[in-house]
């Protein structure tokens, strides 16, 4: 993943975002606090600007710089979480140009540092849910030798059919435990936004 590809993914990640925000806080009234969407708008606006001019030599250090605006910008749980993960994936990319293989290893990594931080797995109705299936097919495609472009593909619509299969679930983990059996039924925010982030990579790596 080459820096221009990093930037281009994170411009069409805050575009889905702002086009979806108020479907996100929706989501997030039925389970939630009902903030999901501004917090991930104002997490990715404050991404943007922070990448604004910044020198960044690799794909790594874009995603870095990205990551800890995240964490510093956004109050909510999905701050920190995304935060995470892109900061862990952007070490992995730091100083390399990699492949599919090299970027599904490196979304591996800031997935097992999600479910560290949150003590999440599949099945928990999180953003995990959305994830890990992404980093799966991602990986499927890598090693089948697809490019970075049907690979990036496969995986926004692993994470699609993912974030579908949350509805039934009842959420172990963030708020909308707290909701116990009335958590069912309804699709997770953070797996919803997600499947935003994995199509926005797939419609920049197009
Ligand atoms: P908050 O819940 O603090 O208001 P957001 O609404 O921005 O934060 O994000 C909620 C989303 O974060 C949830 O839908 C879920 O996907 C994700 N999430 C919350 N807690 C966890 C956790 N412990 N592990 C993994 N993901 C989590
Ligand atoms: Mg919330
Ligand atoms: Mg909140």
């Amino acid at each position: 993943m080459e820096t221009d590809l990093a930037r281009a993914w994170l411009r069409a990640a805050a575009a889905a975002i702002e086009v979806n925000r108020d479907h996100l806080t929706r989501l997030d009234s039925a389970i939630g606090d009902a903030d999901h969407g501004t917090n991930m708008h104002r997490g990715f606006t404050a991404v943007l600007q922070a990448l604004d001019g910044y020198p960044a030599a690799t794909a790594g250090d874009v995603l870095i710089r990205a990551g800890g605006t995240l964490i510093s910008r956004v109050g909510g749980a999905s701050g920190p979480l995304y935060g995470t993960a892109l900061r862990t994936a952007g070490k992995r990319l730091t100083g390399e140009r990699p492949d599919p293989a090299g970027l599904a290893a490196a979304l591996a990594d800031g997935l097992a540092a999600v479910c560290r931080l949150g003590s999440a797995q599949v099945g928990d109705k999180t953003m995990v849910d959305a994830f890990a299936p992404a980093v799966d097919a991602l990986r499927a495609s890598a090693d089948a030798g697809e490019d970075l472009g049907t690979a990036a593909r496969a995986a926004a619509e692993a994470a699609e059919a993912g974030l579908r299969a949350t509805a039934p679930l009842q959420a172990r983990r963030g708020r909308a435990s707290y909701l116990g059996e009335r958590s069912i039924g309804h699709e997770d925010p953070g797996a919803a936004s997600t499947a935003l982030l994995f199509r926005a990579l797939a419609d920049a790596a197009a």
